[in-house]
C-alpha cells in the first residue's frame, strides 16, 4: 500500500525551500499542513502505524535542511486562532509569534513584550522556550499538545520541568495558553516598540541567517553566546558560502551559495573553539533535519 494514500492533502516531493529562513534547494518526502485537530490525529496514527518519522515544522526560521528530509513534515499553519480573554491569551501553535506579541501589546496585556522580534510561530517559540528581554515559558500556564501515540493531552506548565524544550520534546505543540496581567496600553506599546527596536540591533540584516548558539552552555549554565563566541576567536570565521555574521557571529549567514554541509561544518569548528576556549560546549539552537 502506498504510504497516505488515502490523506488526498499528503503531498510527496515538496521543495522544502520555501518553508525555511535559510533557503536551501531540497525537498521533504511527504508532507501536510492539517486543516483540523481531526486530520492531525489520522494523519498521525497512520505515520505511526507505518513507522514513519514525523516531524513538526514552524516557522522554519532555526532548521537547517539535507537534501532529502526522510518521513513526514507536519505543518500547522491553520492552527493560528488567537483569542484574547480577561486574564490572557488561548492561542494556536501555528500563529506567527510577532502577530501574538504585537496584539498583545496593543490590547495592553504586559509580558509577551520581552519577546518582540523574534520570528518564527507560537509552537516553535514554545516547544524551544525562546525569549529574548523574557522566555516565553515564564507566561505559560497551559500547553494542548499531542502525545506519542497521538492523544490529545493539556498539559500544566507546573507538571513541565523549568526546561521547556526538553520537557517538550516527546510532543507536538498544538496550542497554549498564556497568562498575561493587564497592564496599560502606552507602556504595553511603549515596552513593545523598545524592545522589537533593542532586538533588531542585535540581528543580522540578512534574511538568510540563522542562531547557532542559545544563551546557555549545555550544563544549563547561563552565557551570553556572542560574547563566548568572540572570546574564543569566532570572528570572521567561514565555510563555503556560510559565514559567521560580522554584526553578530552567534548567526550564519548565506551568501545564497552555501549548502547543508558548509553551515554544519562552521558550526561544528565554531563549536570546537567554544569547548577549547572554555572546557564546555554552548548549546545549540539550530536544528538540522
Ligand atoms: C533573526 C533571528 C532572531 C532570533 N532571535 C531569537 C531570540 O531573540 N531568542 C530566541 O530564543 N530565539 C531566537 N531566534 C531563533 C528562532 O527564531 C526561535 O527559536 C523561534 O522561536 C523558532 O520558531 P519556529 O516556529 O521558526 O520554529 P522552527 O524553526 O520551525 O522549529 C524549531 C524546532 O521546534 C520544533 N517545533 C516547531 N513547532 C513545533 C510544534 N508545534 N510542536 C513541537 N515542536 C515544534 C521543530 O520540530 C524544530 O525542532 C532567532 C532567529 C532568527 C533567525
Amino acid at each position: 500500500m502506498t504510504p497516505f494514500s488515502k490523506f488526498s492533502r499528503v503531498k510527496k516531493g515538496v521543495p522544502s525551500e520555501k518553508y525555511l529562513r535559510i533557503r536551501l534547494p531540497g525537498s521533504f518526502q511527504w508532507f501536510i499542513d492539517p486543516v483540523s485537530i481531526e486530520e492531525l490525529r489520522a494523519v498521525f496514527e497512520e505515520a505511526r502505524n507505518l513507522q514513519i518519522p514525523t516531524k513538526v515544522l514552524g516557522g522554519g526560521t532555526s532548521i537547517v535542511c539535507r537534501e532529502i528530509v526522510e518521513g513526514l513534515v507536519i505543518r500547522l499553519s491553520h492552527f493560528n486562532n488567537a483569542v484574547f480573554e480577561e486574564d490572557g491569551v488561548v492561542s494556536g501553535a501555528g500563529c506567527t509569534l510577532s502577530r501574538l506579541v504585537m496584539r498583545a501589546a496593543m490590547g495592553g496585556y504586559a509580558g509577551l513584550e520581552g519577546l518582540a522580534g523574534i520570528p518564527g510561530t507560537v509552537g516553535g517559540a514554545v516547544s524551544k522556550n525562546s525569549g529574548f528581554l523574557s522566555s516565553i515559558g515564564n507566561f505559560i500556564s497551559q500547553i494542548a499538545a499531542l502525545d506519542q501515540r497521538g492523544n490529545p493531552v493539556t498539559i500544566d506548565r507546573k507538571h513541565l520541568g523549568p526546561d521547556l524544550s526538553s520537557s517538550l520534546s516527546e510532543f507536538i505543540v498544538v496550542g497554549a495558553r498564556f497568562l498575561l496581567p493587564r497592564g496599560n496600553f502606552s507602556s504595553s506599546v511603549r515596552d513593545f516598540t523598545h524592545t522589537l527596536d533593542a532586538h533588531k540591533k542585535k540581528m543580522p540584516t540578512n534574511r538568510r541567517s540563522v542562531r547557532i548558539f542559545r544563551d546557555e552552555f549545555s550544563d544549563g549554565s547561563p552565557a551570553k553566546a556572542v560574547d563566548i563566541l568572540q572570546l574564543s576567536g569566532c570572528l570572521g570565521l567561514f565555510s563555503g558560502g556560510a559565514s559567521l555574521c560580522s554584526q553578530n557571529p552567534n548567526f550564519i549567514v548565506d551568501a545564497g551559495s552555501s549548502t547543508a554541509g558548509d553551515i554544519l561544518t562552521l558550526t561544528s569548528v565554531v563549536g570546537g573553539r567554544v569547548k577549547k576556549r572554555f572546557g564546555k560546549e554552548l548549546r545549540l539552537d539550530l536544528t538540522t533535519w
